[in-house]
């Protein structure tokens, strides 16, 4: 096995490693519900699109919180090593950690190689624990613990899958991370052919609106839907519901072109569409899920 075949399989099969205190560095609205966390994490290995970190909170008293967010940033260009993080101590202010310091530039979703920088995008769970507290309270400059990158099955790395087309079907946060695949399919240039439903509740919900538009109107094989489950607005020519199973056939790849399909979303969500894909004739070995929300019952 060759050295960069090695480092790749490395990174696909990464494991999480320790903790390490990152600084929110800006925070952006991409909906009333929900905000994308922009965080320094002094020397961030890099990532692969599809992963995701673990975020923990820890209480004045010691009670600790962790919950797992998508990046939804693009991997740093010409990073794709995955090595261990520093564990360090949430206790201590920000301000008097390595690294910390809170640099003033904006970043940008194509995460610059080196750059500590990684984006989260948190959508507000009402009554939860953790995440109106990071959309509504977590101010810039706070310190917060990183574990990560984690996963190795739900990803796309443009410099190992180009080539084959991919179906990617999110429910509303599922988003993040099949924005974080397309993001890194834009930033290498690849032409890789990407088909896109997102089911969001109501127009006000999107995420990411503008960015999917630029994406589109490129016209380099990337083409996204977006349809609402719960309202629409006057002047829609379809309905709000649920994706129907015809829907998603004439939208997405025949089973016989062999597509790589990631669905993402609610637990729910992933289920359904599953169980579609699987019906339609997609092998379920060529379909990657991840559910964001509790097992449904
Ligand atoms: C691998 C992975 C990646 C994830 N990536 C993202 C991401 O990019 N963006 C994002 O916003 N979230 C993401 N999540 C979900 C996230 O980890 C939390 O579960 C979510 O923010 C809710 O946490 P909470 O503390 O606010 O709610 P909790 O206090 O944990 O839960 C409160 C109530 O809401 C229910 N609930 C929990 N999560 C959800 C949900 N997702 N949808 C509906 N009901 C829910 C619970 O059953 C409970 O009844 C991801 C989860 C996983 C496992």
């Amino acid at each position: 096995m060759t050295e960069a075949v090695g480092a790749r399989l490395g990174a696909r099969y990464a494991v999480p490693s320790g903790w390490q205190v990152a600084t929110l560095v800006e925070r952006r609205a991409e909906s009333p519900s929900a905000e994308t966390l922009v965080l320094d994490v002094p020397g961030w290995p890099g990532h692969q699109a599809g992963q995701h970190l673990d975020l923990r909170l820890t209480a004045p008293d010691g009670y600790t919180a962790e919950r797992s967010y998508s990046l939804a940033s693009a991997p740093p260009r010409s990073d794709s090593t995955l090595s261990s993080t520093l564990l360090a101590d949430s206790s201590l202010p920000a301000s008097s950690l390595p690294g910390s310091a809170l640099p003033n530039t904006a970043l940008s979703s194509a995460t610059p190689s080196g750059s500590g920088r990684v984006e989260v995008t948190v959508q507000r769970v009402r009554d939860g624990e953790v995440s109106p507290y990071l959309v509504d309270d977590f101010p810039p400059g706070s310190a917060i613990e990183v574990r990560g990158p984690i996963g190795g099955w739900f990803v796309w790395d443009p410099a190992i899958d180009a080539g084959t087309p991919v179906f990617l079907l999110a429910g509303g946060s599922g988003l993040v991370p099949v924005m974080s695949m397309a993001r890194a399919r834009r930033e290498a240039g690849d032409r890789t052919p990407f088909r896109l439903i997102y089911s969001v509740r109501t127009p006000e919900d999107r995420l990411y609106t503008d960015e999917l538009d630029a994406l589109t109107a490129r016209s380099d094989g990337f083409e996204a839907r977006t349809i609402f489950t719960r309202a629409v607005s006057l002047t829609a020519l379809r309905g709000p519901r649920r994706l129907t199973s015809s829907e998603l056939a004439s939208w997405g790849w025949p089973p016989e072109l062999e597509p790589r399909v990631y669905v993402c979303g609610p637990t729910g969500f992933v289920e359904a569409v599953s169980r579609m894909l699987v019906a339609q004739g997609h092998d379920p070995a060529r379909i990657r899920t991840e559910r964001f929300g509790p097992a449904s019952g």
